[in-house]
């Protein structure tokens, strides 16, 4: 382990085992408590306590004349004990009354006490206190105020006292200690040349000097609201570090090699385009078209691929497959559930295989001898187009020639089985071009910040014949309406060979129990087969099925069969049943905006009009009310995601990265747009002209953590 991960020799003064040499260190005694919660809280090196910011602060540059404290004021007093008693009349209490040179009075009142306190609360002693002011009827007091003795001459602090997030395990004055030490030794000399820091803004250590000692008179809020020239300096650090790491990568990637894709006159590609059943949307037109460009040069794509639920990407998807299958390379298409993958396997196969296209599909569900021959005919290259969920990714599935990787819903993967798809054209010293997709648009601060080094092709535009789906809010009490509204919509007339019109009823994902989703979505379902009568056929589709079962119940769905589908979240992504018109989301409340926007998205697909309920159970939170209100108020995807943003806050939003560490600890990419914009202009000229600074300012601030970013 190097040195510098260990307890820093930075905090010395407090922690004296770690000044011991190497040798010694690995003798040296078992680690307190404040050092293990340092520790804890990845306070390891004087950098990490350097930038322990404080919670807020208190003033205790002050003295207040006693005469002049105001009724509910937060003061520090000096005075000298006049009188202390314990009463013990009503309840036992201290009782101290301090005189200042203003010759007024004030009572200090503790109501838990030691005989430690009484001592330095002794008649004759100065004392300074600190606390609520109460004026009443007895006169001025304070109940249980912060108070020391002092010399009647000693000097008030010059700053103001910092207050850390601390604990019982790691107390306040020790952490303070340990902060103070750390920024007095951290290596702060600025790395930035002169003139790339925007104006205004000190030095790195004059601002964590400023935010960990504030000098006395420094207005609060500007501190607290993070305003103050200080808090932006280390925002912008923060945000240049995550540009720059970015741009390294998009430098890094610059240098890989991907088979090159040039289209092919009389190829797949033609053959596709002529069967399709209806004409691309001009968007779907112009995003081929990105990727077409991406796909004949000889660098890996790394593009993302956004448009709303409904919007068409998957035969996006199936003409860039052509693209790669024309060239002569494999194409493997991952999603994140086994019923979203087999619907695109269908739609795949329908179009592709009466073009003479070798299709494999590899799912969890898919083992022994039947997964062994398909992974054989991806290995031999037989399968041109491979279809499938984790499964695609597992160490067993080696591609002949994988030259393009597309990831649907590419949120809900991870940074690890991105690279993994990546990783399996190793052998070929290239690397696959990848398109990730998703109905979740990248907010601009978040495109700008986290996906900097990301192409993106939007849809902005849906097939046309689509009617707007109509929102409505129902509180539960009312779901016999609901019921009601569900018997018209399945028995509606509709013209002849049209199929009967079809319904989802959504069902709560339980937290922490799969048991009670099941029950609860078993239960709906009794209930409305017996409320829908005989004529009509209800369905359920939950997560505890087989996926041959639930791929049969779905088939029957899709198929007419059934009108009404009770659903567990299942159907979360990507299903499509244009019959489908009606949508029945139970205890609404409970789901995430994105969520209810994906859910809402299966209707609407087909010509008929489509409405989606909400049912939801008060008392609702704030949360829950402002994402039904969305719900209600819109159905454009990126209008949802940005108040998705709102309320949930950038943190929240990003899938996979959101676990890792990589989140920004000072900026906030709502509030800092201005700043992140400098970041971002100064980065690739940084990276030019002053590779070295760079480097060390990414090292400073990312630490190991780069790499992570990059992913
Ligand atoms: P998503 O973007 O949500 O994945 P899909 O690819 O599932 O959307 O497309 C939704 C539906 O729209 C599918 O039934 C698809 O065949 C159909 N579709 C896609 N593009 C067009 C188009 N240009 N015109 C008409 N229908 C289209
Ligand atoms: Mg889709």
């Amino acid at each position: 382990m190097p040195a510098e991960s260990l307890l820093p020799a930075a905090t010395s003064q407090v922690l004296p085992a770690t000044t011991a040499p190497a040798a010694a260190r690995a003798a040296a005694p078992a680690l307190s408590a404040p050092q293990r919660a340092l520790r804890k809280l990845g306070l390891l090196r004087d950098i990490d306590l350097a930038l322990h910011l404080p919670l807020r602060y208190e003033d205790e540059t002050r003295i207040v004349p006693i005469a002049g404290l105001r009724d509910g004021s937060l003061a520090q007093v000096q005075g000298t004990v006049r009188e202390a008693r314990v009463e013990t009349r009503s309840r036992r209490q201290l009782l101290v009354v301090l005189e200042d040179d203003s010759g007024a009075a004030l009572t200090l009142r503790l109501l838990h006490f030691y005989p430690s306190n009484q001592k330095t609360l002794a008649v004759g002693a100065t004392v300074r206190a600190r606390g609520e002011v109460r004026v009443g009827f007895f006169g001025r007091e304070m109940v249980h105020p912060v108070f020391k003795a002092v010399a009647p001459d000693a000097p008030l602090p010059q700053a103001l006292t910092p207050v850390y997030p601390a604990s019982a395990q790691l107390p306040q004055a020790y952490l303070r200690k340990a902060v103070a030490s750390g920024l007095a030794r951290a290596p702060l000399a600025e790395v930035l040349p002169p003139g790339t820091v925007p104006a205004g803004l000190p030095s790195l250590r004059e601002a964590l000097l400023a935010l960990h000692q504030p000098a006395a008179g420094t207005p609060l809020e500007t501190l607290e609201d993070h305003s103050h020239p200080a808090w932006q300096r280390l925002k912008f650090d923060e945000l240049l570090a995550q540009q720059l790491s970015q741009a390294q990568a998009q430098a890094a990637r610059a240098l890989l090699r991907a088979p090159a894709m040039p289209g092919r006159a009389g190829g797949l590609r033609e053959r596709l385009q002529a069967i399709l059943p209806f004409a691309l949307t001009g968007a779907q037109q112009r995003v081929v078209a990105e990727i077409d460009t991406d796909l004949a040069r000889p660098r890996p794509m790394h593009r993302l691929l956004q448009g709303d639920v409904g919007s068409g990407k998957t035969v996006v998807a199936a003409l860039a497959a052509t693209t790669a299958i024309d060239a002569g390379w494999q194409c493997a298409l991952m999603a994140p559930t086994e019923i979203l993958a087999e619907q695109h396997f269908r739609k795949l196969i329908g179009w592709l295989e009466p073009l003479g296209v070798g299709i494999a599909w590899l799912t969890g569900s898919r083992k022994g001898k039947a997964r062994r021959a398909m992974v054989e005919r991806v290995a031999s290259g037989e399968a041109m187009l491979v279809v499938g969920t984790h499964a695609v990714i597992q160490d067993d599935v080696v591609f002949a020639r994988l030259g393009l990787a597309i990831v649907d819903e590419q949120h809900r993967f991870g940074v690890a089985q991105r690279l993994a798809l990546r990783s399996k054209l190793e052998q070929h010293s290239l690397e696959p071009h990848l398109l990730m997709m998703s109905a979740t648009p990248i907010p601009r601060t978040l495109a700008m910040s986290y996906y900097a080094d990301l192409d993106v092709s939007t849809i902005d535009e849906l097939p046309p014949g689509r009617t707007p789906i109509v929102t409505k809010l129902f509180a539960d009490s009312r779901r016999a309406a609901v019921v009601a509204r569900i018997r018209q919509e399945v028995t509606a007339p509709v013209q002849h060979p049209q199929p009967r019109r079809q319904v989802y009823w959504v069902c709560p994902l339980v937290e922490e129990s799969e048991h009670l989703d099941l029950q609860n979505a078993t239960a709906t379902h009794a209930e409305l087969a017996a409320a829908l009568g005989p004529g009509v056929q209800v369905g359920l589709l939950h997560g505890r099925m087989k996926p041959a079962d639930k791929a049969a119940v779905m088939a029957q769905f899709s198929a007419g069969q059934l009108q009404v589908l009770v659903a567990t979240t299942v159907i979360e992504v990507g299903v499509d049943v244009p019959n489908a018109s009606l949508m029945v989301i139970e205890h609404a409340e409970r789901f995430g905006l994105a969520q209810l926007h994906q859910l809402r998205g299966r209707v609407g697909r087909g010509s008929a009009a489509s409405a989606c309920v909400l049912l939801y159970t008060t008392p609702l939170s704030a949360t829950g009310k402002a994402r039904l209100k969305a719900m209600a108020e819109t159905a454009d995807g990126f209008e949802i995601a940005r108040r998705d943003l709102d309320i949930r806050g950038p943190g929240e939003f990003m899938g996979a990265r959101q676990s890792g560490d990589a989140l920004l600890r000072f900026a906030d990419l709502a509030e800092d747009a201005a700043l992140l914009q400098q970041a971002r202009a100064l980065a690739p000229q940084l990276l030019r002209s002053h590779p070295q600074a760079a480097a060390q300012h990414v090292a400073r601030w990312l630490g190991s953590k780069s790499d992570y970013l990059k992913a």
